[in-house]
């Protein structure tokens, strides 16, 4: 039987118990967790996903602080903002959304958010931290797929992995993350040469490439797990997922699967960083 891996039913359920943690946080201490959000420029794109970030906020009792920045934001302008969140003590957790225009140093201003804020699991140094079973947030949208895979229950521990994508908020993290779990990891990229040969070893294929059904379904082996991470406006992902579904043993459906975790895993660390604030935890 093939599992689906619904992320809107795992995150519909966590919200239920983030209410109840705000809640919990209020009555105890008069605070409400807040989530900075930064949104530089005008990508609709990015508009969206900040706007469903402050959406999800308002849904589980949390407040969002919404900073919008113009295009042609500096990066010593972008780094006061961040630093001014950082110093801000009503401030749990600080988004930075991805991608930042050109002219932005990215990884410097990702690099600016204070540890203990970095809720979206963006910093270098909670990258490391996490690859080194230290105790940091994860990058959001692979922390949400191994939520994902541990809710259902999907076996890891020696398991081939095969992550589609090297990216420093995905496939990197989402390749540290399932071999901290024991499972044996190949990480491919645009430079990789027999792509098809490679994912018709996987136990387990993430797709997180970043291309329309790219990932192509007779490359996948039956009974394999099948995670896509991709999301585009003709509401596919990177995996042509039609002619797989009916062979794998579980996958993530799209839209449905891994978005929905990605914002529910922003909201649990925000949360989790105003606990972690007030010593509740
Ligand atoms: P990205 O930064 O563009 O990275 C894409 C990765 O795919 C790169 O590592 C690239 O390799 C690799 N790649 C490109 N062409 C390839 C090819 N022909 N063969 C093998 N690998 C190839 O993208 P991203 O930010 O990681 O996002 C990946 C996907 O996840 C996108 O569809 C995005 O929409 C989705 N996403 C979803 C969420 C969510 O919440 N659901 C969040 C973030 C991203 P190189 O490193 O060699 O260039």
């Amino acid at each position: 039987m093939t599992i689906i891996l619904s992320g809107k039913d795992l995150a519909f359920q966590a919200e239920e118990d983030f209410k109840k943690r705000v809640s919990l946080i209020k009555n105890n201490s008069g605070i409400v967790p807040v989530l900075a959000t930064i949104l530089v420029g005008n990508d609709p794109a990015s508009e969206t996903y900040v706007k469903m970030k402050g959406n999800a906020c308002e849904r589980i009792g949390m407040k969002s602080i919404k900073i919008e920045l113009p295009q042609e934001t500096s990066t010593s302008d972008l780094l006061k903002t961040i630093n001014n969140l950082n110093d801000n003590e009503e401030v749990s957790g600080i988004l930075l959304q991805h991608p930042t225009p050109s002219q932005i140093d990215e990884r410097l201003c990702f690099d600016a958010i204070k540890i203990n804020k970095d809720v979206d699991g963006v910093t270098s140094l909670g990258f490391g931290k996490m690859t080194m079973l230290e105790k940091a947030y994860g990058s959001c949208t692979p922390y949400g797929i191994m939520r994902l895979l541990e809710h259902y229950k999907i076996p890891l521990s020696g398991k081939h992995a095969v992550v589609v994508g090297r990216s420093p908020i995905l496939g990197k993290p989402m390749a540290m993350m399932l071999l901290n779990a024991n499972a044996t990891v190949t990480i491919c990229h645009s430079k990789t040469e027999d792509l098809p040969s490679i994912i018709s070893k996987a136990d387990i294929v993430v797709g997180a490439v970043g291309i329309p059904k790219f990932i192509k379904s007779e490359w996948i082996k039956d009974e394999s797990v099948v995670i896509d991470a991709g999301y585009h406006p003709e509401k596919c992902g990177d995996i042509d997922l039609e002619g797989v579904i009916s062979r794998s043993s579980a996958y993530t459906p799209v839209p449905g699967g891994v978005g929905p975790m990605t914002i529910n895993t922003l909201i649990m660390q925000t949360l989790e960083s105003c606990e972690n604030q007030l010593s509740l935890n």
